[in-house]
């Protein structure tokens, strides 16, 4: 049996609450993955699509039950449940529903003169089992989304979802069955992270993998070892430039959202915010002010809700003791240590203001409701202080002058820049999400991220009419012509005629 052990997650939940995969049944499901790939591969992509249509049906049909299941597993306000995460994923699915089959389409390329008479294609093929590892933080979304995208490529998928949010898992799998994919072609492994190194073992043929850095290191080096592609999701510590001429009642009720919205337990969550120095106090004031307007409860109008998992608390903790020790100051909230008479995983937001680039709360992922904020002079400082970090995930940037938004986007180092709003690029199912540096490799969503799943195979066809071609054997005499042919095509000026003469010869000499 995986290793579920039993550490609390959100409302009391433990991880052992849904039954785990045995360890000795990797090796069958693998099996059974590659069974169903053979005749998944052989449908068309249309014939693919009906499944997930049947997916975004089911997911409407038992919506609240959906919306519930994250709510409870996670912690996280019903709202952040539809808006971050059924949302996400239906409209994934619509998205896979318009333009999968265009997008997966065999294209005919240009073949160049060289090659001349042949005709050229480009096939995107599937790859075959693909592994999705996914965190508890967005349980449902960061499984879905790219297992969704693999399906629709024609590989067959096996999920292997956080044990710290099992129900969403168990759920998953049910909501797979009730569609009616064929036997094998979409499975959940349910277990911790000995569950996921035992799959990796069994060779699937590709790993989507999103969560820790840490764990993204060990899975890249698991693969390696046997050349499986990879795409990897991690960690992010993301920056929030607003600059003076911002409309700053908007940068404020967004840098409260962009760094409290399930709890701060995002990837692209706004960790570090720099705000131009002249507009400094009076954005620290409009924070504290929409701080204190946060209903954190269990009702369904929450805007906060609890931390998902324990031991997160304790990073957190951690990296705001070191910040004050270090001379931050607590503009708003209770020092995490003071948090008498709360109860369960609910942590209250802080305000931290007077950090420095010394701080774990400025370099390492907290991954919880700590707003941290710094004064920056200027446009070269604020790109100097955003990049000043190991990750590269996203970035936002707050201003009125759409030039200058433009000019700090290009030379921040990272997968996504959102103006004027934070986070919500990755709810768009067009544009690319991914990291560099820390953050990851590769990306997925849009056009490229749905080849992603598969593997370019390039097609040169001649119709096999004539007996010989120019570049094979004999070579005799060839030689003078052949550098005669380059000099005329690639030259200063193209010399047409020298290239059909040096070519018609070449041809009566094969
Ligand atoms: P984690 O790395 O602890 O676990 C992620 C998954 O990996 C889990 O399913 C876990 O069981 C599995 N796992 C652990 N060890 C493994 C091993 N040796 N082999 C195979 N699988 C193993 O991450 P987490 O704590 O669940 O999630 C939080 C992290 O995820 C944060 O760092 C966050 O930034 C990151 N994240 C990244 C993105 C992104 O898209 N870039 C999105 C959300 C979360």
């Amino acid at each position: 049996m995986s290793n579920l052990t039993a550490k609390p997650a959100a409302a009391g939940n433990t991880v052992q609450d849904a039954a785990g995969t045995p360890l000795a049944s990797v090796p069958d499901m693998m099996r059974q993955a590659q069974r169903a790939f053979d005749t998944w591969r052989r449908l068309a992509v249309a014939e693919r699509l009906r499944y997930l249509t049947a997916l975004r049906l089911e997911l409407l049909e038992a919506l609240d039950e959906c919306v519930d299941v994250i709510a409870r597993d996670t912690g996280k306000p019903k709202t952040e449940a539809v808006t971050a995460e059924v949302l996400v994923v239906a409209e994934a699915i619509a998205y896979l529903e318009r333009h999968a089959e265009r997008i997966l389409k065999t294209r005919k390329v240009k073949t160049p003169l060289t090659l001349i008479g042949k005709t050229s294609y480009i096939a995107h093929e599937p790859c075959g089992v693909v592994l999705v590892i996914s965190p508890w933080n967005f349980p449902f979304m960061l499984a879905a989304v790219p297992a969704l995208s693999a399906l629709a490529a024609g590989n067959s998928v096996i999920i292997k979802p956080s044990e710290v949010t099992p129900k969403v898992g168990k759920w998953m799998e049910a909501w797979f069955q009730k569609a009616g994919f064929p036997v094998g072609t979409v499975q959940v492994a349910h277990g911790a992270g000995d569950l996921g190194a035992k799959l990796i073992e069994a060779h699937p043929d590709y790993i989507f993998f999103t969560g820790s850095t840490k764990t993204g290191k060990i899975i890249q080096e698991a693969a390696a070892r046997q050349l499986i592609p990879t795409t990897l999701e991690l960690g992010g510590k993301d920056p929030m430039i607003i600059f003076q001429d911002a409309h700053l009642e908007r940068a404020a009720k967004g840098a409260v959202w962009g760094a409290l919205t399930n709890s701060g337990q995002v990837c692209v969550s706004a960790e570090r915010i720099y705000v131009e120095r002249p507009a400094y106090e009076r954005f620290v004031a409009l924070l504290k002010e929409q701080v204190r307007l946060l209903k954190q409860d269990d009702s369904d109008d929450a805007d906060l809700g609890s931390m998902t998992f324990a031991p997160q608390i304790d990073i957190v903790k951690d990296h705001v003791h070191d910040a004050v020790s270090k001379g931050a100051v607590v503009a708003y909230g209770r020092f995490p240590d003071e948090r008498k008479g709360e109860t369960g995983l609910k942590l209250g937001p802080l305000i931290l203001t007077d950090v420095t680039h010394e701080m774990k709360v400025m370099r390492e992922e907290t991954f919880g409701p700590v707003i941290c904020v710094m004064p920056f002079d200027g446009e070269e400082e604020a790109v100097r202080l955003a990049n000043d970090t190991r990750y590269g995930l996203s970035a936002s940037v707050w201003t009125r002058d759409a030039k200058k938004a433009r000019r700090i986007a290009a030379v921040l180092a990272c997968g996504s820049v959102v103006v004027n709003d934070t986070i919500v690029s990755i709810a768009s199912p067009y544009l690319p999400f991914g990291g560099i540096k820390e953050s990851g490799i590769g990306s997925y969503h849009g056009e490229a991220g749905l080849r992603a799943f598969t593997y370019p195979k390039a097609i040169l066809v001649d119709r096999g009419r004539k007996k010989s071609e120019v570049n094979w054997f004999p070579y005799a005499g060839k030689y003078p012509l052949f550098l005669d042919l380059v000099r005329a095509y690639y030259g200063k000026r193209k010399q047409w005629r020298r290239f059909v003469r040096a070519y018609l010869r070449l041809l009566k000499k094969s």
